[in-house]
């Protein structure tokens, strides 16, 4: 089995995760800017982050052959503050060019408030402006349906967005459909207590095609699972799915999408 991990902070994890995940089968791996477990306190702080997602951690991977990729905003958790934020949103264009960044992600929301969604608008318009991929994080729970739909008019608003450079991510059974009517790409994320199980995501590919999905593991300092995407590819041939067409889901799309960015190197 071959796979890509499209949304992994793997800054969080172990070197045992990347050991494991490289002998799953593993061939890059993609880490969106997100929350630490805590606020940030200072602009110094994302700085660092910054570098660290850009230069640490592709070292890093590297020494377990995996190529590592990166996407940089301030996350939505953080968003609350908007002078921060708009301080942050100051620093990113000067990470852009490095070899590993392939656009601006997770952004989105996650209490859905006010100053969120200004947070998201001037995220949407430092990609527009920038020719970056875009990567959403959407809310978790009774807050998903709201948010998902905020999101999407926030995209659909912008003029200068192309639908299909974005990828909105921790979709579920009620927000898959309206994701993929916009022309998104959707990214399903295997948790073992919330979003997506195995099972629940093979029965979405199932239902919905499998044109413009992708499956995660989101692996986090939290309680998350790095090799849930190999094991999702399980389930789904257990089902009867031939080898090829789960190689089309967990290693060919992420291809497709993230190879939008010239900066993506297909793995070798
Ligand atoms: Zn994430």
């Amino acid at each position: 089995m071959r796979y890509i991990e499209p949304h992994g902070h793997m800054v969080s994890r172990t070197t045992d995760d990347y050991t494991d995940m490289a002998a799953a089968g593993c061939a890059c791996v993609c880490e969106p800017a997100f929350w630490a477990g805590y606020d940030r306190g200072s602009v110094q702080g994302f700085h660092d982050y910054f570098c660290q997602l850009t230069d640490y951690e592709p070292k890093r991977a590297a020494k377990f052959g995996l190529a590592h990729y990166t996407w940089l905003c301030i996350n939505p958790k953080e968003s609350e503050d908007v002078g921060l934020a708009k301080d942050v949103l100051g620093i990113i264009p000067k990470f852009l060019d490095r070899p590993n960044v392939l656009g601006i992600g997770e952004i989105g929301l996650n209490k859905n408030s006010r100053n969120e969604m200004k947070v998201l608008e001037m995220h949407v318009d430092l990609a527009a402006r920038a020719g970056q991929l875009i990567l959403v994080h959407t809310p978790h729970l009774e807050d998903k349906l709201k948010g998902t739909r905020l999101i999407l008019d926030v995209l659909t608003a912008d003029r200068r967005i192309r639908p299909e450079r974005c990828i909105i991510d921790h979709v579920e059974e009620h927000t898959v459909q309206m994701v993929l009517d916009r022309g998104h790409w959707a990214g399903m994320t295997l948790y073992p207590e919330s979003k997506c199980t195995a099972a629940r995501a093979a029965d979405i590919l199932e239902t919905y095609g499998h044109e413009r999905l992708w499956m995660n593991s989101a692996c986090d300092w939290g309680v998350s699972v790095p090799l849930a995407v190999p094991y999702a590819a399980l389930e789904m041939r257990r089902r009867g799915w031939s080898a090829e067409q789960v190689d089309s889901v967990i290693y060919q799309n992420p291809i497709r999408f993230m190879g939008q960015s010239a900066k993506f190197k297909a793995p070798a």
